[in-house]
C-alpha cells in the first residue's frame, strides 16, 4: 500500500554539494535506494574499476609480477590512508578488516590480573567478546563508562574511573560512532584525558571514517582501527590499524610470519620495526589497492564536505520521521551523524526491511544481539537502521518514508 506523504517543508540539502557528479561516479545508484552505508557503502566507479584492473593484471601476467608491476599503487594506500587521518605510512598497517585490525593490537597488549580495561556502552561486538575472552585469561577487569544525559560517553565519569579505582587502567578501547545509532562520542575528550593520564587509548573508527573529519592527533588515540567497505566505499575484506610510532615496539603481535618479522637465523627472529608487523603475507592486493582508491576519491571530495552533505540528509531523515505517527527516532547524542535508526510501532525491524527492500530500498537491522550494552539497557528491540551518504538524495528519502509500512 502506498500512501502519499505530506510535502515536507525542508529545502533541498546542501544545493553547493555536486550530487549529479557522486551519482555519475556511483553506478549502484541507478539500481536501488542505498541507504545501507554503515554495512557497506556503494563503492565509485574508480574503485571497482582498480580492483579489476589488477586481478586483470594478476590473470595476465602472474599474481606475484602484477603485485610487483603496481608496487606504487600498494604504497599509496598507506599514503593515503596517512593523509586522511595526520599519520605517518610507517604507522598504517592494512589487513582484512577492521576486527582483525582492532584484534591484533588488543591482544598484542600483555594484561595483568586486576588491570582495568574502561570501554563504552557503544561498544562493538567483537570487541566486548575478545575483551571478555582475555579478561577471563589474564584476571583484568573490565568497566563500562557511563553515558551522559545525552547518550554519548561521560567524559566526567571517565575522568572519574581514570583518577581512582581498583587498580591501574591498562586501557580505555572505545567506539567513536556506533554500528547501532548516530550517536558520535566526543573521541578528542577522551584522547586528552587519556593522554593527561597516560593510558593507551585505542578507538574503533569503523563508522567514523569517511564520513566526518578523523585525526589521530586532534583525537590523541594511540591506537585507531577502521574498515574499509562502510564509509569509505572501499572494497569488501579490507581494513586498517593506525599505531603511533613511538608505541610500536612495545606491541608484540599475537601472530608472526615471514612479512612481520625476519628469520634471522636459525633460532632467531627480528619483528618490523613499522606498522607491518601486525600484517601478514599473504593478501588481496586487488583490494588493497581499491580501499586506496577509496581513500584518495573520499579526499578529493573533501570529508568536510563529505560530512556536511551526510549530516544535512540525516537531519532531514529524522524530522521526517518525526513527523510521522508511530515512527520513532533512537538516535543519541550532543553530536550526530549519518546513522538513522528507528522503529515502526507493531512492526519489527525485520518486516520494515524487508518491505522496504521490496520497493528498492536498503536498510538494515541493527540486533540487540550485537549490542548488549546499548540497546537492552534503553529497553529497546532490534531497531531499523538506515545511514545516508552523500550520494543520496533527498528524493530518495522521500521515496524511503513514502514506502515505509505503517504502524497499525
Ligand atoms: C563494522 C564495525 C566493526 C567491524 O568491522 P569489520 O571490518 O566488519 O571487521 C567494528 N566496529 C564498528 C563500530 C563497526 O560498525
Amino acid at each position: 500500500m502506498a500512501l502519499n506523504p505530506a510535502p515536507t517543508a525542508t529545502r533541498p540539502t546542501n544545493p553547493t554539494f555536486d550530487v549529479e557528479r557522486a551519482r555519475r561516479d556511483t553506478p549502484g545508484t541507478r539500481n536501488v535506494t542505498h541507504l545501507n552505508n554503515a554495512g557497506a557503502a556503494l563503492p565509485p566507479v574508480q574503485v571497482t574499476d582498480a580492483v579489476i584492473a589488477h586481478l586483470r593484471r594478476e590473470s595476465d601476467i602472474g599474481g606475484y609480477e602484477a603485485a610487483e608491476a603496481a608496487a606504487d599503487q600498494v604504497e599509496r594506500t598507506y599514503h593515503a590512508i596517512a593523509t586522511m587521518i595526520g599519520a605517518g605510512s610507517d604507522e598504517i598497517a592494512v589487513v582484512e578488516n577492521a576486527t582483525r585490525a582492532w584484534d591484533m593490537a588488543f591482544y598484542g597488549t600483555r594484561f595483568q590480573p586486576g588491570d582495568r580495561i574502561l570501554t563504552s556502552h557503544a561498544e562493538y561486538a567483537s570487541n566486548v567478546i575478545a575483551m571478555l575472552q582475555v579478561a577471563k585469561r589474564s584476571g583484568a577487569t573490565i568497566e563500562v563508562i557511563d553515558n551522559d544525559h545525552t547518550g554519548q560517553l561521560s567524559i566526567a565519569d571517565l575522568r572519574r574511573r581514570l583518577d581512582d579505582g581498583p587498580g591501574p587502567v591498562k586501557l580505555v578501547a572505545v567506539t567513536h560512532v556506533p554500528t547501532q545509532g548516530g550517536l558520535v562520542n566526543p573521541a578528542a575528550e577522551i584522547g586528552a584525558l587519556t593522554r593527561e593520564a597516560g593510558v593507551l587509548y585505542l578507538l574503533d573508527a569503523c563508522q567514523s571514517i569517511g564520513q566526518m573529519p578523523v585525526d589521530v592527533e586532534e583525537i590523541g588515540c594511540d591506537l585507531l582501527s577502521a574498515t574499509g567497505r562502510k564509509y569509505l566505499r572501499g572494497p569488501r575484506g579490507t581494513g586498517f590499524l593506525y599505531a603511533r610510532r613511538d608505541l610500536i615496539e612495545n606491541f608484540e603481535p599475537p601472530f608472526l610470519d615471514l612479512h612481520a618479522a625476519t628469520w634471522t637465523a636459525p633460532d632467531t627472529y627480528e619483528i618490523r620495526r613499522d606498522a607491518r608487523r601486525f600484517e601478514n603475507w599473504e593478501t588481496n592486493y586487488a583490494a588493497k589497492i581499491g580501499l586506496g582508491v577509496a581513500v584518495d576519491y573520499a579526499l578529493s571530495w573533501g570529508v568536510d564536505a563529505i560530512e556536511a552533505r551526510v549530516i544535512g540528509l540525516a537531519g532531514r531523515l529524522r524530522a521526517q520521521f518525526n513527523g510521522l505517527e508511530g515512527v520513532r527516532v533512537h538516535d543519541q547524542g550532543q553530536r550526530q551523524c549519518g546513522i538513522v535508526t528507528f522503529t515502526v510501532e507493531g512492526v519489527t525491524a525485520q518486516e520494515v526491511q524487508r518491505q522496504l527492500s521490496e520497493r528498492g530500498v536498503n536498510v538494515s537491522v541493527s540486533l540487540v544481539d550485537y549490542a548488549r550494552l546499548d540497546l537492552p539497557t534503553r529497553r529497546l528491540p532490534d531497531l531499523v537502521r538506515a545511514s545516508v551518504h552523500y550520494y543520496n538524495t533527498d528524493d530518495e528519502l522521500d521515496h524511503l518514508i513514502e514506502a515505509l509500512p505503517r504502524s497499525r
